[in-house]
């Protein structure tokens, strides 16, 4: 497999399908650009070898074409952090795209409208009515494969190399995140620096993990961790498992949780996962007390108590002094560490500080010599609130890609391009 730093973009065009999906606000000024940050290497790369970068990326979820989800919205910023005045075509194929993808010379930059403005990026038909028979969906499915097919060829025919940078959606065997990449040789496409890095990352965790390795798996429900956990239970040491969802775990061991978030269906599966885990060796580390209140509310009044004697009226939100001792202990002597998934409402300041000692604790042991992951939506959230984005050695700018990462299954965008 070729790497982008090995490669010369001198004269080429790279179709380089990024994350853009950034937010916005009502007046289209974007609220968060660490997507955008996150892909110039690879961009700059490319037009300081003397290449042209034609980039791509989806916006939202548009069901057709819609204004507030174009990608003119951004132009201008991404002009502004590439330093070029980059170019735009007002469909992602076409003849107006082809004219430009064709016209564009070394150092300058092309920017495609939103790819998911046509079904075929994610492959799936529009429009097909809810009770339409099982045969004119499967034909319909089909129809959309060939279409799908073409998409992907159009784009492809743009340029001359395929740069895959957008992590965000490498779980998705989408038009331009994976089945473009068909229409390239082994030496013309690659991983843009992103995607290499982030892959890099969850490797280096998965399958050479220096010991003993941690995972803290928090957030509100076990139903959306339970692949993660299982995939975890054959690697790590240690499992510290917080947030809503440890509630879960305490009333199936015959805890009083009161009004506690509980899955009741999932009950049996979380003794299950207790029972795997004392099989594997893993010491499952849940909190012993709670910080409580009488709301899900940051006015609500608040308590200490033992994590499985919680009065009926009040929840679990946070752990508390207890909890934060034993998951620091854990947390500072590992040498792996990997964070999803906050260990309580930090959200609201009287429930955060269980999330800040877990930072705390992951910065110390990576200033210790640990290498720290922290990744999916909340935490990445919570490392930036407590301001150890930088003191911690990689943060995934993925969601449910690194989730699939994690729970060992092969990411499309991913096997695509280097064969698995
Ligand atoms: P997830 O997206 O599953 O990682 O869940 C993250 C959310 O879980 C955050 O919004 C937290 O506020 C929430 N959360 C963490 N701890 C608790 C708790 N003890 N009770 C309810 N929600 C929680």
């Amino acid at each position: 497999m070729i790497t982008i730093d090995k490669f010369n973009f001198s004269g080429k065009k790279a179709f380089v399908r990024v994350d853009f999906n950034v937010p916005l606000d009502a007046q289209f000024n974007i609220t968060d650009d660490t997507r955008i940050r996150a892909a110039l290497p690879t961009l700059k790369k490319i037009l300081a070898d003397g290449g042209s970068p034609i980039i791509a990326s989806h916006l939202g979820r548009p069901k057709g074409v819609e204004d507030k989800f174009s990608l003119k919205h951004i132009l201008k910023h991404v002009s502004d952090l590439l330093g070029v005045d980059v170019q735009f075509a007002n469909d992602c194929v076409g003849p107006e795209a082809a004219a430009k993808a064709a016209a564009l010379q070394p150092g300058e930059a092309l920017m495609l409208e939103n790819l998911r403005f046509h079904a075929e990026e994610e492959g799936k038909p529009r429009g097909l009515a809810e009770d339409a028979s099982d045969e004119v969906k499967a034909a319909a499915k089909k129809d959309m494969k060939e279409k799908q097919r073409a998409f992907a060829k159009e784009l492809a025919s743009f340029a001359d190399v395929y740069v895959n940078d957008a992590f965000g959606t490498a779980h998705r065997a989408h038009g331009s995140t994976a089945i473009i990449a068909d229409d390239f040789d082994a030496d013309h496409k690659m991983f843009g620096y992103l995607l290499q890095k982030e892959v890099d990352a969850v490797e280096k965790i998965m399958k050479e993990p220096a010991r003993p390795f941690t995972a803290i798996i928090g957030g509100a429900k076990v139903s959306s961790k339970i692949d993660i956990i299982e995939n975890l239970l054959d690697k790590v040491d240690n499992l510290i498992i917080g947030g809503g969802m440890a509630f879960t775990f305490i009333k199936a061991a015959g805890g009083q949780i009161g009004n506690s978030l509980c899955e009741d269906d999932k009950l049996d599966l979380a003794n299950e996962i207790v029972a795997k885990a004392k099989k594997n060796g893993v010491n499952l580390v849940i909190a012993s007390d709670a910080k409580i209140g009488d709301a899900f509310s940051n006015d609500a009044n608040v308590k200490v108590c033992d994590a499985d004697k919680i009065p009926a009226g009040w929840m679990g939100l946070d752990i508390a002094e207890k909890g934060e001792a034993e998951f620091s202990e854990v947390i500072k002597i590992s040498k792996t560490i990997l964070w999803n998934g906050p260990v309580g409402v930090f959200e609201f300041a009287k429930f955060a500080q269980g999330s800040e000692v877990v930072t705390a604790a992951i910065v110390a042991s990576t200033a210790n010599g640990a290498f720290s992951l922290v990744g999916g939506g909340d935490s990445v959230a919570c490392v930036n609130k407590f301001d150890a984005a930088d003191k911690v050695s990689y943060v995934s700018t993925g969601g449910g890609a690194l989730l699939e990462f994690i729970e060992g299954k092969v990411l499309p965008g991913v096997k695509a391009i280097r064969g698995y």
